[in-house]
């Protein structure tokens, strides 16, 4: 959560820590301020809202060296005071995490007379590092002694008033990246942030302490300097911008027919880089929001071609409850960032009991790609818009491909049947393209005054309705709810009243009578019913209002394209309801806090 950077160089660096900021909205954006030296003194600016708001707040003043934040807030409401940079003597500090001790070490350092302003845990760590340097007198000791105070996860940017060339850096947890610009370096939480003026990076490491001047880049682990090799961003800077499109949600939405087809041309050629999971006794899949919903789509695919074991779990409860892994047990998380708190607490926690992991990541170089056993890059590129859509189809394309191995090497798909699925995967992208052509403003229209929505579907429909509903709520802020179809009559049915919103998933034929029967309870207590239908099932027009038909594909592909119209009604309601679509309220799009 939260977006950090942090500039030193020769050019203006309010306007690039601004502009940066912009870049980094999508990760947190309910308030935002910035810290410069003005005059060897430290001047902040902060403002509760959007970023739009800080840079009203601007004077003409330039200066060399800046840091920069936009908050999602965990402790203490969005206002003014409690947001970054927090100053307290003589450091200042943006922060991206959580210190979950603060409560202790403010207590401490309230006997020893801080005294503090805000309600944040960050001021506390600013407060702690004021104290540390007071002591040690020594910047890299006082950042070292840090790391054993602090508990919880944190990227901090420093900056010392007594040192006017510098910005300091650590992180444990939360992640940073070290760029190296021609006339200046940078530091920040995520690429896009710098993209516009490097493409050549460090990532910062658990642990490590970066020393950033205008012209050199230090990096230290446990007080020692260390050497770290400088990497660089491939993908074009264009997957960070918008490009014509009016939200990064609609652009990365028209973006799957390309990176699907991209995917898909790398790993149908080379399919043995697709892990082998017929070595394993069971399989775990672990992630939280959309990745979760991938991976119950997964667990379908991989049980029915694989047949095998396969559970989905959601990471904030796998961490903590009572598993049965051993050294026979795979488990795979998926994280589009890969700095998912939970789910990284998984992958460790997979790891201590001898679990082999895999990690499905978008973001190169991440912790979870870093730690895992083994990695499968989806290559989404920049995922902007917080709901996730292009790496959500990837997440499931990847999860697809296993089971697609998984069955050729079991015997389970095999001759006739092993062409006719490739021929389905390959036949995605166009069919995308003409799933996009659909105008969704006629359905949204029908759906968007309404104060929920229900999606039902069975088995791997349940799972598409999963996302569909996670998607329309997460940007227009509907009410909605996903039931197994034959679960609904067991309660949520009185929910139903005339012309309530329910959307109905049917592409599994072989039980989709079951479901058209669940179609007809609602339909017949006034439900406004709109069915999302595999074009080869003839259902009778008196079940449904309106309509959208996909081309039947095999299952492994068909899960994929039965997502794009529900992306695209989210998206259209939203539209019509005026919502800040790639910035819905109180989310954030990489959730590195627990
Ligand atoms: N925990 C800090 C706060 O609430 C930082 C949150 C963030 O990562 O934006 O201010």
């Amino acid at each position: 959560m939260c977006g950090i950077i942090g500039y030193n160089g020769k050019d203006n660096a309010i306007p690039i820590v601004i502009n940066g900021l912009k870049s980094l909205e999508y990760r947190g954006y309910d308030s935002s301020g910035i810290a410069y030296f003005l005059n060897d003194k430290i001047k902040i600016i902060k403002e509760e809202g959007r970023i739009k708001k800080l840079e009203e707040s601007l004077t003409n003043d330039t200066s060399n060296l800046a840091i920069g934040h936009t908050r999602w807030a965990t402790h203490g409401k969005p206002s003014k005071i409690n947001s970054h940079p927090h100053r307290v003597g003589n450091v200042t500090i943006v922060h991206n995490g959580i210190i979950e001790n603060y409560a202790t070490l403010k207590e401490k350092l309230e006997k020893d007379g801080y005294v503090f302003k805000s309600e944040t845990d960050t001021e506390v760590a600013c407060a702690l590092i004021d104290n540390l340097y007071k002591k040690t007198k020594d910047k890299l000791k006082t950042l070292n002694k840090l790391q054993e105070y602090l508990k919880g996860s944190y990227a901090l940017l420093i900056l010392f008033e007594d040192s006017r060339d510098t910005i300091y850096a650590i992180r444990v947890g939360s992640p940073l990246i070290v760029a190296k610009g021609s006339n200046g370096n940078f530091v920040a939480s995520d690429i896009p942030a710098i993209l516009e003026y490097t493409n050549k990076y460090y990532l910062l490491l658990e642990g490590e302490i970066a020393v950033i001047k205008r012209d050199s880049i230090v990096f230290y682990q446990d007080s020692k300097e260390i050497k770290k090799e400088l990497l660089t961003f491939e993908h074009d800077i264009s997957s960070a911008k918008k490009e014509g499109y009016s939200h990064f949600m609609l652009k990365e939405i028209h973006e799957q027919p390309t990176v699907i087809k991209n995917f898909l041309e790398y790993y149908l050629n080379n399919l043995e880089l697709i892990p082998d999971l017929s070595k394993y006794k069971k399989i775990h899949i672990v992630a939280c929001g959309s990745a979760y919903h991938a991976g119950l789509i997964a667990s379908y695919l991989i049980s029915k071609y694989g047949d095998m074991e396969v559970s989905t779990y959601v990471a904030s409860e796998y961490r903590y409850k009572k598993n049965f892994i051993d050294n026979k047990t795979l488990v795979i998380l998926i994280s589009q960032s890969g700095e998912t708190a939970d789910t990284i607490a998984s992958l460790r926690l997979a790891k201590e009991y001898k679990a082999t992991t895999i990690g499905i990541v978008n973001v190169v170089g991440s912790t979870i790609s870093r730690e895992a056993d083994e990695v499968i890059y989806i290559n989404a590129g920049c995922e902007i818009a917080v709901a996730t859509t292009k790496a959500y189809t990837l997440q499931v394309l990847a999860l697809s491909l296993f089971a697609f191995k998984l069955g050729i090497k079991k015997g389970i798909i095999k001759g006739i049947e092993k062409e006719a699925i490739i021929k389905d995967y390959l036949k995605l992208p166009k069919e995308i393209e003409k799933i996009l052509k659909v105008d969704y403003k006629e359905y949204a229209k029908k759906i968007y005054k309404h104060k929920s929505v229900f999606f039902i579907g069975r088995l791997i429909d349940y799972c598409i309705c999963e996302e569909g509903s996670l998607k329309l709520k997460e940007i227009s802020y509907i009410h909605s709810e996903t039931y197994p179809a034959g679960e609904l009559k067991h309660g949520t049915i009185s929910l139903i009243e005339e012309n309530t919103p329910v959307i109905a998933v049917v592409t599994d034929k072989n039980i989709a009578d079951k479901t058209v029967s669940n179609i007809k309870e609602v339909k017949a207590r006034g439900a406004y019913t709109l069915v999302l239908k595999n074009k080869s099932l003839q259902l009778d027009k008196g079940i449904y209002d309106d309509v959208i038909e996909i081309t039947n594909l095999n299952d492994l592909a068909l899960a994929i394209l039965a997502i794009i119209p529900l992306q695209m009604i989210a998206f259209e309601v939203a539209n019509m309801l005026g919502y800040d679509i790639d910035k819905p309220r109180n989310l954030a799009k990489s959730v590195t806090v627990e």
